[in-house]
């Protein structure tokens, strides 16, 4: 495992206006107010989601003034990297990023044989308090921008395409985020509306043009806004973090359970899969003797019978001095032959960089917490 710290300071781009805020329009607005004529937002946008140029400087078919000028008043990267893990296999890179007034966000990037898959936070902090998480300990700071939500998918486009940047990993260098799961730091139906901007400009082919496909949105279970996002018409895939098939269990470890209990939850992924044809995955995370028995997973599976569903297993990213420790091997498999032998597709899903903080929330709370106590 490889960490580079970077210093960072207080960012003056505080005061400047951040062009991954605004659609092309706004661009344009922006744009004429510094006298520029109306094709300068096309280039600009290229330079942005087509190249990913992370600086003005890149944008070389912009006048010189101009690019200078834009370089005081803007910016086209409202994150800053504050620290960078490897892993030892060098297929998964956690960087934690700076936001402009402090705030810190993690983003990973994790290389398969074919997927180059992302996974990004959708707020700083979060609000929902689950108990087994990192991020839940800090509350929520704030909600996260379009732009810095955006901005992290063109962090690591950047990343991958850029022959002097990625690591010497082991796996053929790819050259493109293939797909995106907002499962980092955040609710993402909590920051509703600046995450579907976001989604809307990541998946536009005159922005940045990934298949919605091959992005899924992962809720704690907002079950309005699970409705909500049946009716936004974009093939987003959805998982919804179930952890316990009863309320009972699921309050004790996802508080938000009791505004929203478990029925109420499967109500809303039953009419969504019915609105919209897409199957839905539930995310499972075992944790010892809490959530892992065989009764629960017979409960479970009665639960889900006629949903068009899937279940992904994952042995919990146990935090340190956390009560909360991964369910053994042994055992996941009992869970998932259990689900299975009642008709419900399930899969152990592997765990990733668990030597570099990559569940949600761990790095910052190393990173953080270390820079607190020093
Ligand atoms: S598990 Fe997800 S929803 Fe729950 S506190 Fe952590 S970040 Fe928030």
């Amino acid at each position: 495992m490889t960490t580079k710290t970077f210093i960072t300071f207080p960012d003056a781009s505080q005061a400047k206006r951040s062009l991954l805020d605004m659609d092309e329009q706004q661009l344009a607005d922006f744009l004429a107010e510094l006298g520029e004529p109306k094709f300068r937002a096309r280039q600009t946008w290229e330079w942005i989601y087509k190249r990913y140029a992370g600086d003005f400087a890149a944008m070389s078919n912009l006048p010189k003034a101009l690019r200078a000028r834009l370089a005081e008043v803007a910016t086209v990267a409202p994150l800053t990297l504050a620290t960078e893990v490897v892993s030892a296999d060098r297929d998964t890179v956690k960087c934690l990023f700076q936001l402009h007034d402090g705030q810190t966000i993690e983003a990973v990037l994790m290389l398969y044989d074919q997927r180059r898959t992302l996974c990004i936070s959708s707020q700083a902090g979060c609000a929902m308090g689950c108990t087994f998480c990192a991020t839940a300990q800090g509350g929520l700071a704030r909600n996260l921008t379009p732009g810095e939500i955006v901005a992290q998918v063109l962090y690591f486009a950047r990343y991958l395409a850029d022959p002097a940047l990625p690591p010497d990993t082991d796996v053929e260098r790819p050259a493109q985020v293939t797909n995106i799961v907002l499962m980092g730091m955040g609710e993402p139906l909590h920051n509703y509306a600046n995450v579907w901007t976001a989604l809307r400009r990541i998946t536009d082919n005159d922005a940045f043009g990934l298949g919605a496909r091959h992005i899924t949105l992962s809720t704690v279970g907002l079950a309005p806004m699970i409705d909500r996002m049946a009716d936004e018409g974009l093939q987003i895939g959805l998982a919804v973090s179930l952890h316990a098939p009863n309320d009972e269990l699921r309050t004790s470890l996802v508080p938000v359970n009791k505004g929203y209990p478990v029925d109420e939850v499967l109500a809303a992924v039953r009419r969504y899969v019915a609105k919209t044809n897409r199957r839905v995955t539930f995310e499972y995370a075992l944790m010892r003797g809490i959530n892992d028995t065989p009764e629960l997973a017979e409960e479970m599976a009665a639960k889900l019978q006629g949903i068009l569903c899937h279940v992904n297993l994952i042995p919990l990213n146990p935090i340190p001095d956390s009560p909360f420790q991964p369910t053994s091997d042994e055992d996941t498999e009992r869970f998932a032959q259990i689900l299975r032998a009642a008709g419900i597709p399930a899969t152990v899903r592997l765990r990733r960089g668990i030597e570099i903080n990559a569940g949600c929330g761990q790095l910052r709370r190393a990173v953080v917490g270390k820079a607190k106590a020093s």
